[in-house]
């Protein structure tokens, strides 16, 4: 199996080095050469089996050689270990035809444990067979953040630096990333909103001689093991509810697109999904690109639902890729377009490719209240407010004959405010974390500009 960069012009890798990677070296995303089939019989044979099994069958075919048979069963039984529900990512029914995928029950409540767990094992695991080390460095919402320094703590072969905005992460988030007492993980905080974080971590990925002096390596969602990784819960859901015998829908809280975008490979891979919805909140780019074909950023305002705070979606450009069929040079121009002039318009062709597979909303803050609300009041179920503007959207978009599921992508306890001031209830943290706000914060603020932060990885390294 090989991955070739978005944008057309990176040295074409196998599944390893795309994972150790991260960006590709044109500043594009690694994609597969082409996605594996899965026939009705091989979908229909999911049904019922463990999660780890699932996974293993699904991604299984990416890897090519880079991992044993054995050796990958160890590394899912060992990533998904110490998630609090025997099933991981249960499915439950919230109205008549309305379904919930809890993806919250991993250690750091959201669901980016899914893939970061795993890409923990999978990079220990590379790393220790090469005699290598690298320097991880992420941006974060918050929630990438979390789950990455929970999944590479202690570990030898890798330092993690973590870029949050400054003031604009939950206050549980920033425990999440400020308690571990763990050497090699560092969280740092950094002036500006989310995009400003990214566009950093980007910058440093585009100085190479840096680059390569570190080692860096990077685990936002950009990497491609993280959105292969959140492929199988979408295959686990499905079939409990009766694929690929009938269509299901999904849709997905979206800001990076890394998690909706799991679903399309989904879809290719064979998989009946009739409609992939796209949820944003008030940052609603995706949904006005739906609506216009015009791409065009505009200031992040900081909402309730934070970890989708994002106008720079990079993960859409995977997306774009394929609605250009798969035409890198087209794709690099309208990213330096978005780069340049904040923005770019879709081709006619490429804007009824997109409109054929996905439909999109979005949701107000007073929508995404008025959301928890309404599902606590009817079901006695605590939404986060991610999830709140999912269902919101879900239930605008819905097909009553098609069973539509939500990703319900984080623990409500994870943003308590928000929910406290929708129904006046406060939800507390499940009891294995239940001592987070007792525990010392470790946190380093650094001026946004590359040279004091690369300084700052650089001193920080260990030997
Ligand atoms: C990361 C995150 C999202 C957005 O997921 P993307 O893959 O970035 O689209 C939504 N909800 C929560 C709780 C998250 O942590």
């Amino acid at each position: 199996m090989q991955y070739v960069s978005t944008r057309g012009s990176a040295p074409v890798l196998g599944f390893e080095d795309t994972m150790l990677t991260g960006l590709a070296r044109d500043g594009g995303l690694y994609v597969p050469e082409s996605v594996p089939q899965l026939s009705h019989g091989e979908i229909a044979a999911l049904a019922g089996l463990p999660y780890e099994e699932v996974a293993f069958r699904i991604m299984r075919p990416f890897l090519g050689d880079s991992f044993g048979s054995d050796q990958f069963r160890a590394i899912l039984a060992r990533a998904y270990d110490g998630f609090g529900h025997a099933a991981l990512a249960p499915v439950k029914q919230i109205g008549a035809n309305q379904f919930l995928l809890e993806l919250f029950h991993g250690p750091t409540l959201a669901f980016k444990d899914f893939a970061m767990q795993l890409i923990g094992q999978l990079f220990e695991e590379a790393l220790k067979r090469r005699g290598d080390r690298v320097t991880i460095v992420g941006a974060t919402s918050g929630d990438t953040g979390s789950a990455a320094i929970e999944a590479f703590r202690g570990l030898d072969a890798v330092d993690v630096f973590i870029f949050f905005p400054l003031g604009r992460v939950s206050e549980v988030q920033r425990r999440q990333m400020t308690t571990p007492v763990e050497a090699n993980v560092h969280a740092m905080a950094l002036e500006g909103d989310f995009d400003d974080c990214q566009a950093a971590v980007k910058d440093m990925f585009n100085h190479f001689e840096f680059r390569d002096r570190v080692r860096l390596a990077g685990v936002n969602s950009i990497n491609w093991a993280r959105v292969l990784a959140q492929v199988v819960y979408y295959f686990t859901s499905a079939t409990a509810l009766g694929a690929p015998h009938r269509p299901v829908s999904f849709c997905v809280p979206t800001g990076n697109f890394g998690d909706i975008f799991a679903g399309h490979v989904a879809r290719k891979m064979g998989l009946p999904i009739d409609r992939l919805v796209i949820a944003t909140n008030q940052n609603d780019i995706l949904h006005r690109t739906l609506a216009s074909g015009a791409h065009t950023k505009e200031t992040v305002r900081p909402s309730i639902s934070p970890s989708m705070d994002i106008q720079v979606s990079s993960n859409f450009e995977r997306l774009l890729f394929d609605v250009y069929d798969r035409d890198g040079a087209a794709v690099a121009r309208q990213m330096a377009d978005l780069k340049d002039q904040g923005g770019f318009t879709i081709s006619q062709g490429a804007l009824e490719r997109l409109r054929e597979g996905f439909a999109s909303g979005r949701a107000s803050e007073d929508e995404t209240s008025a959301t928890i609300r309404e599902i606590f009041e009817t079901t006695g179920e605590i939404l986060c407010p991610h999830t709140a503007v999912g269902v919101k959207v879900a239930g605008e978009t819905a097909d009553p004959k098609v069973p539509m599921i939500t990703l319900a992508t984080a623990h409500p306890a994870k943003f308590p405010d928000a929910v406290e001031a929708a129904i006046g209830i406060r939800p507390a943290l499940p009891k294995r974390m239940a001592d987070l706000y007792d525990r010392p914060e470790r946190l380093r603020e650094v001026p946004n500009a590359l040279p004091q932060i690369e300084a700052a990885i650089e001193g920080s390294i260990r030997a």
